[in-house]
């Protein structure tokens, strides 16, 4: 196991005193200045229905921690045998050679130039830029999630877990994007190299949607134009399209001493004609369902398949594509795009497993596999019109 394999394994999990972490611009320890949403919250525990909603909570050292009984930290043992005796079946082939007949291109986003941008009318358009940066256009905006384009998901380039299919385009190829949002503080989901590109290229005009007690961190980036938000907090601005932070089962860290001083969760954005769910980093929890009862259904869900193996160490941490399939059941989606799979390897399964098993798991409940897709490096989708009702 080669330093890369430990940095990779320690950038997921929690618990071990020996991992390798570096020093790179800190989390804030002191809650950052209040920036919060134009729309205020849905109250403690229930929502504007009445209906039971999970707040974040923290332990009594001020950290996040997750509140399901699904949650739990990877035995010591566990882990152990995880870094030191398993075998890692992820078998990626040595970069130059073809690694995959699916994972072709990348793509470059030759569709995505300004003239074509914003032309999908009352539908919606996804582009997959690798791992769990997914390019939206609906309802005028154009939305980027968890943005890394860098080789490496570490805070330096020459170490770290690297990506095996690069980045589709550069941040100068994008069209003009409205907003980003940021779903948890893991090198693989805020890259501070993207984070830098984006706001020099554009400013203020930016919008950043990021979880609660990240703006600190976000303004030492230079990012002027930054909304924070905790679980059910919402924001409208720019005004039309609501931006909500909803819950996922997940943890936060990315220097020895910050682990959970910023909450992680996933983003539901309700616009006029579309809805989309960011479901981010996540294990299995019940809050998929709230998000469902109160938001669904979505006409598309980003759903992560991929890092879920060993399952006894990752559980907790990501689903797998059968729980995936649960997720895009739970918030009733109508589509959902696979996503964090094909750019890392981050756990032992194989590579190009999950998709096959996403398919399975598709068939196996009943439903159309066409439901549940995935999308080649910089390839995008055309989808829906108009809503068909449902949440608020
Ligand atoms: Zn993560």
């Amino acid at each position: 196991m080669g330093p890369t394999s430990w940095f990779g394994f320690s950038a997921l999990l929690p618990g071990l005193g020996f991992q390798l972490y570096f020093l790179e611009p800190r989390t804030p320890n002191t809650p950052s200045l209040n920036h919060r949403g134009t729309g205020g919250t849905f109250g403690e525990g229930q929502d504007v229905k009445g209906e039971v909603i999970t707040r974040s909570t923290r332990e009594k050292n001020g950290r996040f921690t997750n509140p399901w009984p699904t949650w739990h930290y990877p035995s010591s043992a566990s882990l152990l045998r995880f870094y030191l005796l398993d075998k890692d079946h992820s078998n990626l082939p040595p970069a130059g050679i073809s690694r995959s007949t699916l994972l072709t291109g990348p793509v470059y986003i030759y569709n995505m130039t300004p003239q074509v941008s914003g032309t999908v009318g009352s539908g919606l358009r996804v582009t997959w830029l690798g791992h769990a940066s997914v390019l939206v256009e609906m309802d005028g905006l154009v939305i980027l999630t968890d943005p890394i384009f860098s080789q490496r998901a570490s805070p330096f380039q020459f170490m770290g877990p690297k990506r095996f299919r690069g980045p589709p385009c550069t941040v100068d190829q994008l069209p003009k994007v409205d907003a980003v949002l940021i779903s948890h503080t893991h090198y693989d989901h805020l890259d501070v190299g993207s984070v830098s590109s984006l706001n020099k290229r554009f400013g203020a005009e930016l919008r950043w949607f990021v979880p609660l007690g990240l703006q600190g961190w976000m303004q030492s980036c230079g990012c002027k134009n930054v909304i924070e938000l905790d679980w059910w907090e919402e924001s409208c601005v720019p005004d039309k399209v609501m931006f909500v932070f909803t819950p996922a089962q997940h943890w936060c860290k990315r220097t020895p001493t910050d682990d959970n001083r910023v909450l992680w969760g996933s983003w539901s954005v309700l616009g006029p004609c579309n809805r989309f769910f960011f479901a981010g980093d996540t294990g299995y929890c019940s809050s998929f369902q709230e998000i469902g009862r109160r938001f669904g259904p979505f006409d598309l869900a980003a759903i992560s398949i991929g890092a879920y193996l060993p399952r006894d160490v990752m559980k907790s941490l990501h689903v797998d594509p059968e729980e995936a399939v649960e997720i895009h059941k739970d918030v009733k989606a109508k589509h959902s795009l696979a996503i964090h799979w094909g750019t890392f390897a981050l756990a032992h399964e194989f590579y190009l497993e999950p998709p096959v098993r996403l398919r399975e798991a598709m068939e196996k409940n009943g439903l159309n596999v066409e439901h549940f897709f995935v999308l080649n490096h910089g390839e995008s989708r055309v989808m829906g019109g108009e809503r068909e009702g449902g949440g608020v």
